[in-house]
Formats: structure tokens, C-alpha cells, sequence
């Protein structure tokens, strides 16, 4: 499949997400060494690397669900955090956390839903809740959010009467029902059944050509090089190389992306 448009079309000056040598340590466990990675609105990044390298944390970063130790992380020009004079980094107070976050949604690798909700309720929760949206245009949007994702047919179902992958697509419309600028993936197909991959997967190519920004951390190969405007290769909690899927899974420049692919076939 031919990829969404020309990378100069959503090239502009300044990055929706910047990261700047972002370091992060559980005890002594070093496992995010020095991160540089710029994402630019429209623009649509895959994390690969082996288990372990750092993938997953870093997301968690970019959304502050774990504080980072070093370095700096910048979406739409916020930092994520705040320098004192100094230059030292301090986390947000939880209401500043709480108004960067709304713009960021992210999926996991579980869905999950709450679980005593249908899915209407779930997609109606935060923008009724968070955002102060009327019930009634809330619900307007979470039909319209449904339909998007092939459930319209499932608004009322609770989340055990659905499959994994609709799950999975409830959970995206969920996120998307805030109106993200950043859509952030965690493994969204890996704790699927085969067979239910492949309708989660559209769904995030139906976005990523709606032209949504996101970063998606996958180990599914055919949608990083189909899909993705670029891919960031990590091993050992630095970024290996990045660049044009085509390049860098066909033609890697480095061992380490070599090895990692090989592995893969
Ligand atoms: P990846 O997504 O590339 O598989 P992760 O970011 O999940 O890598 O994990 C990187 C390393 O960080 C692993 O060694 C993991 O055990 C460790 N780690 C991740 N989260 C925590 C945590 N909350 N507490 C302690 N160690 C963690």
C-alpha cells in the first residue's frame, strides 16, 4: 500500500513531540539512556527493538505516566515538567499533568474499558466527565466515534460481551473521543487473538491517513513498513537508527537492527 502523503506536507518548524536526551532509571536499572526523538504533527512513528529496550517506558514518559530523571520532553511546545532557574527539572503539580495529558491519548496493550460500562458510556465518560460536554453532544460524538471504528451495532454491548479486538477498537474510540492532538499505542495487537489483529490494525491506518499523529510502540513489521512515515529502531535504551521504513528494515545500517530483523523472518 502506498503511504499517506509526502513527508513535506507535515513538516513544519516545530515538533508536535521533541524529546531531548531523556534519561530514566528504575533503582539501578538504567533503561532510557539519552533519548533524541522528534515527532512532527501528521507524522505517524513506530518504536521497534527487542523486549526490554526501553520502548514502552518511553511512552509512558511522553504521556507522564512515569517521570523521567534526565532530559526533556516538549509536546506542542509544552514541557513536561517544568525548569526551575537552575535548569532542574520538576514535575508538574497534578492539575498542569492532568490539562497536558487530556491531549494525549494512548492505547494498551489491554484494552482496558471499565468494565461496568457500555461501550457508549465508556467513549462518553471523560468528555462528559473531564471536558464538561453535554451528555447529548457527548453521545453524538461517541455514535459518530463507533461508527468510525465498525461498531456502531455494539453501543449498548459491555465490554465482556465484545471480542478482544472490538475491545480494542472501543478503546481507541475512547481515546480519540478527547480529541487528542497525539495518539500514543502500546502494543495495541499483541495480547489479540491472530485472527482479531487485522481489524485493529485498519483502524489505526484509517487514522494514521485521517492524518493523526502517533506513535505506536509494534512488533507488527508489515504495519510499521506500510503505515509508518518512519521507523525509530531501539535497542538497550538508545535509538539505534531511524529513518524511512523501506531504509531501515530493508536496508539497516547497523548490526544491531540487523540482528533484531533477523530474528523476526
Ligand atoms: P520494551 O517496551 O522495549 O519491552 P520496557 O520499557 O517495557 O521495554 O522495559 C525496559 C526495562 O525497564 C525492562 O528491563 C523492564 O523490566 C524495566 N521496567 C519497566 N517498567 C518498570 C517498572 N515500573 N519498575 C521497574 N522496572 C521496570
Amino acid at each position: 500500500m502506498a503511504r499517506r502523503h509526502a513527508p513535506t506536507q507535515h513538516h513544519t518548524d516545530v515538533p508536535l513531540v521533541r524529546a531531548v536526551n531523556v534519561t530514566k532509571s528504575f533503582h539501578d536499572n538504567q533503561v532510557l539512556k539519552g533519548i533524541d526523538i522528534d515527532v512532527h504533527a501528521g507524522e505517524v512513528v513506530s518504536l521497534l527493538g527487542p523486549s526490554g529496550s526501553g520502548k514502552t517506558t518511553f511512552l509512558r514518559c511522553i504521556n507522564m505516566l512515569e517521570s523521567i530523571d534526565g532530559g526533556r520532553i516538549f509536546v506542542d511546545g509544552e514541557l513536561m515538567g517544568y525548569e526551575d532557574r537552575g535548569g532542574t527539572l520538576h514535575h508538574l503539580p497534578d492539575k498542569a499533568k492532568a490539562a497536558q495529558r487530556r491531549d494525549i491519548g494512548m492505547v494498551f496493550q489491554r484494552f482496558n474499558l471499565f468494565p461496568h460500562m457500555t461501550a457508549i458510556d465508556n467513549l462518553m465518560e471523560a468528555p462528559v466527565q473531564v471536558k464538561g460536554l453535554s451528555k447529548r453532544d457527548a453521545r453524538e460524538r461517541a455514535t459518530e466515534l463507533l461508527d468510525k471504528v465498525g461498531l456502531a451495532d455494539k453501543a449498548d454491548a459491555y465490554p465482556a460481551q465484545l471480542s478482544g479486538g472490538q475491545q480494542q477498537r472501543v478503546a481507541i474510540a475512547r481515546a480519540l473521543a478527547m480529541e487528542p492532538k497525539l495518539m500514543l499505542f502500546d502494543e495495541p495487537t499483541s495480547a489479540l487473538d491472530p485472527e482479531l489483529v487485522g481489524e485493529v490494525l485498519n483502524v489505526m491506518r484509517d487514522l494514521a491517513q485521517a492524518g493523526m499523529t502517533m506513535i505506536v510502540v509494534t512488533h507488527e513489521m508489515s504495519f510499521a513498513r506500510e503505515v509508518c512515515d518512519r521507523v525509530v529502531f531501539m535497542d538497550g535504551g538508545v535509538v539505534v537508527e531511524q529513518g524511512d521504513p523501506a531504509q531501515v528494515m530493508v536496508n539497516p545500517q547497523h548490526e544491531r537492527t540487523r540482528q533484531f530483523l533477523r530474528r523476526l523472518t
